[in-house]
C-alpha cells in the first residue's frame, strides 16, 4: 500500500494537500514507462526536442503568479522570492533551448582525407532528487537540460514541497512534451533508495544536505550510475575596513535573511577584519527592518525552527551576544506557522558550532579577526565550499581573496554570488560530490555521452554515379 504524505504550509500550519509516496513497485512502473518513452524521444532530433521547452517557458511566465503562490504556500518564502526563484530557473530552460547550437560537436580533418568529429547522445532514463528550499528552481537546474539532451527524466521532489513539481509536470504536458518524458515520483528516503538501486536509471543528480548527498552519491556510484550530488554549505562573507558601510550592510543582510536563510548560498558567517564597527552597526540597523510575515518568510517546519533556535540558545550559553534576536517570533493570525526573526550572533569562538555548521535559518554569526589572512584561514578550514564573498573598495584586496578562498562561487561585494546562465552552478569540497557543475556546459556534459567518429571515404579509381 502506498504511504500518504500530508503537506502542511509553513506559513500557518494549514493542510494544503497530500501525495502518495512511491515504493519500489511504483518506481519500477515509472521506469518502464520512461524506457518506452525514451525509445522515441532519444532519437527525436534536438531541434524538435527543444520546441516544447520554448512553449513551457511561456506557460510558466503566463502562470507565474499562481506558481509563485504555490511555492510560497508549500515552502513559506515570500511570493516575491518565489517568483525570483522561478525566473532564475527559467534561465536554464532558455539555456536548454540553445542545445541545437551548444550541443554541436567539433570537426577537424586530422590527417589527409580523415575527419574526426564528435556527437552527443542521451544517456537513457535519468533521475533528479531535490531539496525543499527551491521547489521550482532546483528541479529546473536539472530537467530542462536532461530532457533537451534526449533523456527521459524522473523527478523526486522533497516530500516537504511536492506540489510545485506536480504542477510543473502538468505544464510540460500542456507545452507538448510527450507523455512520460518527464514524470514526478513522490516520496522520501525509501523512494530515493528505489531510484538509486534501479539498474535502468543510468544517471542521477541530487541536491540537498551534505549528509544525504554523500550517502546518495556513494549508493548511486556503487550501483554504477553517473552521479552528481550537491550538498550543504557554510558561506563566509569577509568585510574589510574600506568596505562601504551602507551598501555592505544591505547586501549582507539580504544574503543572510533572504528566503529566511534557507538557501545554500546564504551568508552564514561574517568575518570582520580589523575595525568594521560602522558596518556592524549598519547591519544591526538593517536587520531590524526585516520582519517575519512581512518581508521575511517562514521556516519549513517546527523541527527546523527548533534546530535553528537551538543554535542561538547554545551560542548565548557559550557567552555570545545576541544583539538581534529572532527567537520566538510569531506572526499574528498565523500562530500555526514557523517563524524565526533575523538573528545576529556576535562573539563566539571560531570553533563554535554556530560558526562552523550549516544552520539554515536567518542567522548570521560574526567573527572578529585582525588580518585578511586570518579570515582566509577560517574560510579555508571549513569543510564546505559553496560560496565566499568579500566586501571591499579595493580591487587588489578582492583579487587576493578571489585567488585564495576555497569555494566554487566567489562574490565581490555580492553576498549571494549565484552565477547566471551560461555560467554554471556548483560548489567545492563537501558542498559537492562528483565531477562538474549542475548547470551550464557541465550540465550538458553530465546528461549526455559523447561519441567520437573518425571517418575516411575513398573515392576509388572507378567511375560511379557520382562522377
Ligand atoms: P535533505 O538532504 O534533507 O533532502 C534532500 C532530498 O533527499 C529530499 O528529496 C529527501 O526526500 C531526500 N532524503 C532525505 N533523507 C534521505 C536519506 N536518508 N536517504 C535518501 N534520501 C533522503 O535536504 P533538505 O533539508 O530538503 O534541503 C536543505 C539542504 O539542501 C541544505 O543543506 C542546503 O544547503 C542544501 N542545498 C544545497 C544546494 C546546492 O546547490 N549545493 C541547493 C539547495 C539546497
Amino acid at each position: 500500500m502506498m504511504k500518504t504524505i500530508d503537506v502542511q504550509s509553513p506559513l500557518d500550519g494549514s493542510s494544503i494537500g497530500s501525495v502518495e509516496a512511491a515504493g519500489k513497485s511504483e518506481v519500477d512502473a515509472a521506469v518502464s514507462r520512461a524506457k518506452q518513452a525514451f525509445a522515441e524521444w532519444g532519437i527525436t532530433p534536438v531541434k524538435e526536442r527543444v520546441q516544447p521547452l520554448f512553449r513551457f517557458k511561456q506557460l510558466v511566465e503566463t502562470n507565474i503568479r499562481e506558481l509563485s503562490e504555490l511555492v510560497t504556500a508549500e515552502n513559506g518564502k515570500t511570493v516575491a522570492e518565489s517568483e525570483a526563484g522561478i525566473r532564475k530557473g527559467l534561465e536554464v530552460v532558455e539555456f536548454a533551448t540553445a542545445l541545437p547550437v551548444l550541443g554541436q560537436g567539433g570537426k577537424l580533418e586530422v590527417s589527409r582525407g580523415v575527419d574526426c568529429y564528435t556527437r552527443r547522445y542521451p544517456l537513457g532514463v535519468v533521475a533528479g532528487i531535490t531539496p525543499f528550499n527551491f521547489p521550482a528552481m532546483v528541479p529546473l537546474w536539472m530537467y530542462p537540460l536532461a530532457i533537451a539532451a534526449g533523456n527521459t527524466f524522473l523527478l523526486k521532489p522533497s516530500e516537504q514541497v511536492p506540489l510545485t513539481a506536480n504542477r510543473m509536470g502538468e505544464l510540460l504536458l500542456e507545452a507538448g512534451l510527450p507523455e512520460n518524458v518527464f514524470q514526478v515520483i513522490q516520496g522520501d528516503r525509501e523512494t530515493v533508495e528505489a531510484i538509486l538501486d534501479h539498474p535502468s536509471i543510468v544517471a542521477t543528480a541530487f541536491v540537498g544536505s551534505t549528509r544525504v548527498a554523500k550517502l546518495v552519491y556513494e549508493r548511486g556510484i556503487t550501483n554504477g550510475k553517473r552521479m552528481l550530488c550537491l550538498g550543504g554549505a557554510k558561506n563566509h562573507l569577509v568585510v574589510v575596513p574600506d568596505a562601504d558601510p551602507e551598501i555592505t550592510a544591505k547586501n549582507v543582510v539580504s544574503s543572510a535573511t533572504g528566503c529566511a536563510g534557507q538557501r545554500c548560498m546564504a551568508a552564514s558567517v561574517l568575518i570582520a577584519v580589523g575595525d568594521c564597527s560602522e558596518v556592524l552597526a549598519a547591519i544591526e540597523r538593517e536587520m531590524k527592518t526585516v520582519i517575519p510575515g512581512e518581508n521575511l518568510g517562514a521556516i519549513i517546519s517546527a523541527d527546523a525552527k527548533a534546530r535553528i533556535e537551538g543554535y542561538i540558545d547554545r551560542a548565548e550559553s557559550a557567552g555570545a551576544g545576541i544583539p538581534v534576536d529572532g527567537r520566538g517570533a510569531t506572526v499574528a493570525g498565523k500562530e500555526g506557522g514557523h517563524y524565526v526573526g533575523p538573528t545576529l550572533i556576535d562573539g563566539v569562538d571560531i570553533g563554535h558550532e554556530s560558526a562552523c555548521e550549516e544552520i539554515f535559518g536567518p542567522v548570521l554569526t560574526v567573527l572578529h579577526v585582525d588580518t585578511l589572512e586570518e579570515a582566509l584561514e577560517i574560510e579555508n578550514a571549513n569543510p564546505y565550499g559553496n560560496a565566499a564573498s568579500i566586501y571591499t573598495t579595493s580591487g587588489a584586496t578582492a583579487r587576493y581573496f578571489e585567488d585564495r578562498a576555497s569555494a566554487g562561487m566567489i562574490g565581490i561585494n555580492i553576498g549571494v554570488p549565484v552565477p547566471r546562465e551560461p555560467f554554471s552552478f556548483g560548489g567545492w569540497n563537501d558542498s559537492r560530490f562528483g565531477m562538474g557543475d549542475i548547470t551550464g556546459e557541465d550540465g550538458i556534459r553530465f546528461w549526455t555521452k559523447e561519441k567520437k567518429v573518425t571517418q575516411k571515404w575513398s573515392a576509388g579509381a572507378a567511375r560511379n554515379w557520382m562522377s
